[in-house]
């Protein structure tokens, strides 16, 4: 129970209204003990003993008399203390100097409180409070006229008045607050259960999303944990599509291999023809291998941000043509047009054998993937502060559903060709790379068109 949200929320909402009803309770006897009506009948008292005073002049005999018998009888006729203070503050008589505690007299708070008429207060030195009202008895002495301040009252009026009031209040509030942090919690609580649950799952080996739901915070959670479900889910998939692709892969080229070799070895193949025959499958497919082995390193050293580039300027206009010659016999060899518009163009800071290694990637796959007597089209141009490269094939394109896909590792869209869905992963990183991007469009009526856009003059490691 300590530490769940449900314990803290009621501790947090208890402390609150408890520090509330304080403060609450602080300010009203605050205001209670500031309260001049709670004085009035103190007040009412000072300004009739002024009155009878001035009536009957008593005061300005005083300074004359000073004496403890004199003032005495003047405090009697007043039914006030009387208090006669020099200008300095010096206490000349005092009508209770044997019953009460010398008043603290501030020469300049009197002068000010003579000088307006105004009833004020004074502190004695047992920190009595007193009301006073100050009256010029003579130049240089003042007549303190004090009577206690009422304290009783306030405090008594706070007891009875609020203080059952405020205690109901405070039995009332932490009541809400202990509906309200139930609410709370299981506002708070379900979804984030929820999660727990699903992680649970996921750790089990199933993979459920759950919906965004509770406040924005756990709803960030939420969706957090379905991407990563979803990125787990990516990691495998993409798992067990390398070892199906990888022992397709290498099967078939290994079997070559294996069996030319048997046949040299047991001399199956004798004459110089076969045996020539049989060396040249099995260096082509070794040189096969030997590329695949080459792609998987440089797709996973550039997914471990490792891979160098070797940056010069590259004339890019004749590096795409060049590929393009390269290609031209293979297109042709497969039924296909072949148009290249390359204009001259922009020399850009780039990787030349990467650069090479995107255009070859994609001009292969245009013709691989091409439609029986399609056309291969590849064209540039400048815009903006780019070089964009468009590559477009009239193959069965690539719907827009597969094209988040596309550039995953290991990802095949169309599994009755050959491949290991590596280039375009390795296309798409080495662009990256260059601060490039690449975006795939429709090439209407069918067909794809692959847009790779390089800045120009600038690269990054
Ligand atoms: P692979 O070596 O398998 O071709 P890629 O990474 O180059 O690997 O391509 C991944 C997948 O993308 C391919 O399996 C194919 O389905 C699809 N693909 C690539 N280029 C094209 C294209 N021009 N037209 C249609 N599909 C394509």
């Amino acid at each position: 129970m300590n530490n769940t949200l449900r314990s803290r929320l009621l501790i947090s909402f208890g402390l609150l209204i408890l520090v509330m009803l304080c403060l609450f309770s602080i300010g009203t006897l605050a205001v209670l003990l500031r309260n001049p009506l709670i004085y009035e009948s103190a007040a009412q008292q000072l300004r009739t003993a002024q009155q009878t005073a001035h009536d009957q002049t008593l005061l300005q005999e005083l300074p004359a008399d000073p004496s403890t018998h004199t003032i005495e009888q003047t405090a009697a006729q007043l039914n006030t203390r009387v208090v006669l203070a020099s200008a300095t503050g010096e206490i000349l008589a005092d009508s209770q100097a044997q019953a009460d505690a010398a008043l603290h007299v501030q020469p300049a708070l009197i002068k000010i409180l003579a000088q307006r008429n105004e009833i004020g207060f004074l502190r004695d030195e047992s920190r009595q409070v007193w009301l006073v009202l100050v009256q010029t008895a003579d130049e240089n002495t003042f007549a303190i006229l004090a009577v206690r301040r009422p304290r009783l009252a306030a405090v008594q009026l706070f007891k009875n008045d609020y203080f059952r009031p405020v205690v109901t209040t405070g039995i009332i509030g932490l009541g809400l607050a202990t509906v309200l942090s139930l609410v709370l919690v299981k506002w708070i609580n379900a979804p984030l259960q929820r999660i727990g649950k699903a992680a649970d799952a996921v750790a089990a080996g199933e993979f459920e999303t759950i919906p965004s739901e509770g406040p924005a915070e756990v709803r960030h959670l939420a969706d957090s944990f379905n991407s990563m479900v979803q990125h787990v889910q990516d990691a495998q998939q993409a798992q067990r599509d390398l070892t199906a692709n990888v022992s397709h892969e290498l099967k078939t080229p290994l079997t070559s291999i294996q069996g030319f070799s048997y046949a040299i070895m047991e001399g199956d193949a004798q004459t110089p023809d076969e045996i020539h025959q049989a060396a040249q499958v099995i260096y082509n497919e070794s040189r096969h291998l030997n590329r695949l082995a080459q792609d998987l390193v440089t797709l996973a050293k550039f997914e471990a941000g490792v891979a160098d580039l070797h940056l010069e300027e590259v004339d890019i206009s004749v590096l795409i043509r060049e590929v393009a010659e390269k290609f031209r016999p293979l297109a042709i060899k497969a039924g296909l047009q072949f148009n290249l518009d390359i204009p001259d163009l922009p020399r850009l800071t780039g990787d030349k054998d990467r650069l090479n290694e995107v255009f070859s990637n994609l001009v292969d796959n245009a013709i691989r993937y091409n439609a029986k007597a399609g056309a291969v089209a590849i064209n540039a141009s400048v815009r903006d502060n780019d070089i964009e490269i468009r590559i477009a094939d009239n193959g069965a394109g690539i719907p827009a559903s597969e094209r988040e896909h596309i550039f995953q590792r290991y990802y095949r869209a169309d599994r009755s060709h050959p491949g290991m869905g590596l280039g375009l992963a390795i296309t798409n990183q080495i662009v990256a790379a260059h601060g490039g991007s690449i975006q795939i469009e429709d090439n209407l009526p069918h067909g794809s068109i692959f847009v790779v856009k390089l800045p120009i003059g600038k690269g990054k490691q």
